[in-house]
């Protein structure tokens, strides 16, 4: 794995993370991450550490290889949906990052 995409899985994650944590919180309001939450998280980076698709890789969305279980997959999508708009107020510089990337 080359460096630069070492660095952007590590941010990937990152973003994951806070949107994972995020939706635990204020959705489901959790003082700390549910074991739910906690069970996605572990899925969503072993994830994106195996994805194929490296610095090609544009969006999951768009993705062929249907990685995420069909249950993650919609757990996942609520958490994005959820999180994804309150990104730009919690944290708007790694919202708009993961938005100009797709
Ligand atoms: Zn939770």
């Amino acid at each position: 794995m080359d460096k630069s995409k070492v660095f952007r899985v590590e941010r990937e994650k990152k973003i994951v993370e806070r949107m994972i944590r995020l939706y635990c919180r204020k959705k489901e309001g959790n003082k700390t991450l549910c074991p739910t939450c906690a069970e996605l998280l572990e899925y969503a980076r072993a994830r994106l550490e195996h994805c194929p698709f490296g610095e090609d890789k544009t969006s999951c969305k768009h993705c062929p290889v249907h990685c995420y279980s069909a249950k993650m997959r919609e757990r996942i999508r609520r958490v994005m949906r959820f999180s994804g708009p309150r990104m730009l107020l919690y944290s708007p510089r790694a919202a708009l990052e993961h938005l100009f990337r797709k």
